[in-house]
């Protein structure tokens, strides 16, 4: 086949623009991105091989190479991975809009988003434009004869033909070879002690070597080499922590929160997790099911596995290796392996351990935590796998009573005597739900409600039922239990009177039968109501009956 000229997906061609032509203080990241695509090259080669073990041949020790050429003035970075088939080449490196294309481009021009962090949106590759004018990708699939070429300027349109033929130079026996014309101004990424400085930086927990090549000199290997998490703690600093966590997550974030763990005994396996610091921008993407990444005894086998941590869970970042699993395991049939459910089980004790250790050392970033994620974790209360008591003490809720966020036990604790429901107003917007007429009656008793926003809280409170034998009731029900409450400030003897359901008088009772007849067929009964004090009229749902927010939902859904 002969040289074809391809232009960039539009997205792509838009974000070469901003990437190239703007200054960047943090161009280095470039670096940390080809290492990082270099590494997940190995990693999969090495998957592959576990059933095709010819695929490794005669190279079976997977690294990476950085070479300069003060001469040429090109950075090279090469690996012996996976490599690439003509069409991955011309789907990966430009023609299919990836998911965060858009997003990263966006995050931009707002200005909310900084260049380093291109790597989180999957976009990491084009990062090779900040220091080059022409940057060519010479690659060959393992188990592949036939070697590509891809060359660029990033400006709208690529180039892509045979490796060898013509005037281009020949692909690696086996993965890919990225050349990087370095721009004038960046010529420091020749020097061997600015690359020793960036590679130790970003990519010195890289699982495979990464070596310096130079001139005729021996390489040197300039990271640590070796899967982080088989390290002991107290040999890994905060910043090799971190710079792991940005690889791994593809994020730009401090996490929050951290566990690094080994189990032995029954199942044996290790783990290195993240909370993020900030919400991933694709936390709600259905079709990601989990981003924590499954290794067996240090080979990476997925970062996609259904059931290695349950979905309420999906936040975490990071990664499990299993020395139990069988490594020949398919990607299909490793969800529903009993070890990993095992794992499952296990880890996701101690992430929820951690997290209420977290709740009480850090009451405030517990916070920030639980509005970056409070409402996917709420989806583990109705998934009913013995963890609800311990999510319930994690959920934390907007309320009447309080500013900030409170805890059921805090809500529990501030109950009135009587009081013997957890009361809940369901909607989309807290302000909103404060000034609702249904809430009137509460007030006037002191009665605080939670304001309940999330989508999610239409379903669980249905699952759930009790919080220490305290039911969730919804205030928009008919028979709400606030006439057994005490009044807070009424004085007098017969309060108990007052609190009935008052009597209709002759005048009332034809306004109540007038008002049944003009909205028949539109509401079920109308009554004489002691929870409004202010307004004159509120709608609410009997007992029995779906909360009248849910009831909304479903019919804008038309279910
Ligand atoms: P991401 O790494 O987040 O997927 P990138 O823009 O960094 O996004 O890379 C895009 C894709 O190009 C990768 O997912 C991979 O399929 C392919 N790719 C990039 N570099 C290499 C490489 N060295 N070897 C094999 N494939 C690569
Ligand atoms: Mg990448």
């Amino acid at each position: 086949m002969t040289e074809e000229t391809l232009s960039f997906q539009a997205e792509v061609s838009r974000l070469l623009d901003i990437v190239a032509n703007a200054l960047y203080s943090q161009d280095e990241v470039f670096l940390r991105e080809l290492v990082s695509n270099a590494s997940d090259a190995c990693d999969r080669l090495r998957y592959a091989a576990i059933s095709e073990p010819h695929l490794l041949g005669e190279d079976p020790e997977l690294a990476i190479e950085i070479a300069p050429d003060k001469e040429a003035a090109t950075l090279t970075v090469a690996d012996n991975g996976i490599g690439m088939n003509r069409e991955e080449l011309i789907e990966n490196l430009g023609t299919i809009a990836r998911s965060g294309t858009a997003a990263f481009v966006q995050a931009l021009g707002e200005k909310k988003g900084e260049v380093e962090q291109i790597g989180q949106f999957g976009v990491g590759f084009y990062a090779a434009f900040m220091v080059a004018d022409k940057v060519e990708v010479l690659t060959r699939k393992a188990g592949d004869e036939q070697g590509w070429h891809w060359v660029s300027d990033g400006k709208g349109s690529f180039t892509v033909g045979e490796a060898g033929s013509g005037e281009s130079a020949e692909a690696p026996a086996r993965g890919t070879r990225i050349v990087l014309h370095l721009k004038a101004d960046k010529r420091e990424y020749l020097e061997p002690h600015r690359l020793r400085h960036v590679v130790k930086t970003y990519s010195d927990h890289i699982a495979v070597p990464v070596r310096l090549r130079e001139g005729g000199k021996d390489p040197e290997t300039l990271n640590s080499a070796g899967a982080l998490w088989t390290r002991p703690k107290s040999e890994i600093t905060d910043e090799q922590y971190q710079e792991f966590y940005h690889h791994v997550a593809h994020a730009a974030d401090e996490p929050w929160a951290r566990l690094h763990f080994k189990a032995e005994g029954t199942i044996e396996y290790s783990g290195l997790l993240f909370v993020p610091g900030a919400r991933p921008f694709d936390l709600f993407d259905p079709q990601r099911k989990s981003r924590v990444k499954l290794y067996v005894k240090r080979v990476f086998i997925t970062d996609d596995c259904e059931g290695l941590v349950p979905s309420y869970l999906r936040f975490l970042r990071g990664i499990v290796d299993s020395e139990d699993l069988p490594l020949n395991i398919s990607r299909e049939m490793v969800q529903h392996h009993p070890v990993l459910q095992k794992i499952r089980q296990a880890v996701t004790k101690r992430v929820i351990g951690e997290l209420e250790a977290k709740a009480e050392k850090d009451g405030e970033g517990y916070e920030t935590f639980w509005e970056n994620f409070g409402a996917v974790l709420k989806e583990g209360l109705y998934e009913a796998d013995g963890q609800r008591e311990a999510l319930l003490k994690l959920a934390r809720f907007r309320s009447t009573a309080v500013e900030g966020w409170t805890s059921l036990a805090d809500y529990v604790g501030r109950m009135k005597p009587g009081q013997k429901a957890i009361f809940t107003i369901a909607g989309d917007d807290a302000e909103k739900l404060k000034r609702s007429p249904q809430l009137e009656g509460f007030r006037a008793k002191g009665v605080e409600v939670l304001l309940l926003t999330d989508p999610v809280d239409e379903f669980w409170p249905n699952a759930v039922h009790a919080f220490e034998d305290k039911p969730f009731r919804s205030v928009t029900r008919g028979g709400a239990e606030l006439d057994e409450i005490e009044a807070e400030a009424t004085e007098g003897e017969d309060k108990k009177d007052e609190a009935k359901e008052p009597e209709a008088g002759p005048e009332t009772a034809t306004l109540l039968a007038f008002l049944k007849q003009t909205l028949d067929g539109k509401v079920k009964d109308v009554r004489l109501s002691q929870r409004l004090t202010e307004s004159a009229v509120c709608l609410v749902a009997d007992e029995g009956d779906l909360d009248l927010h849910l009831a909304k939902l479903l019919k804008q859904h038309q279910q």
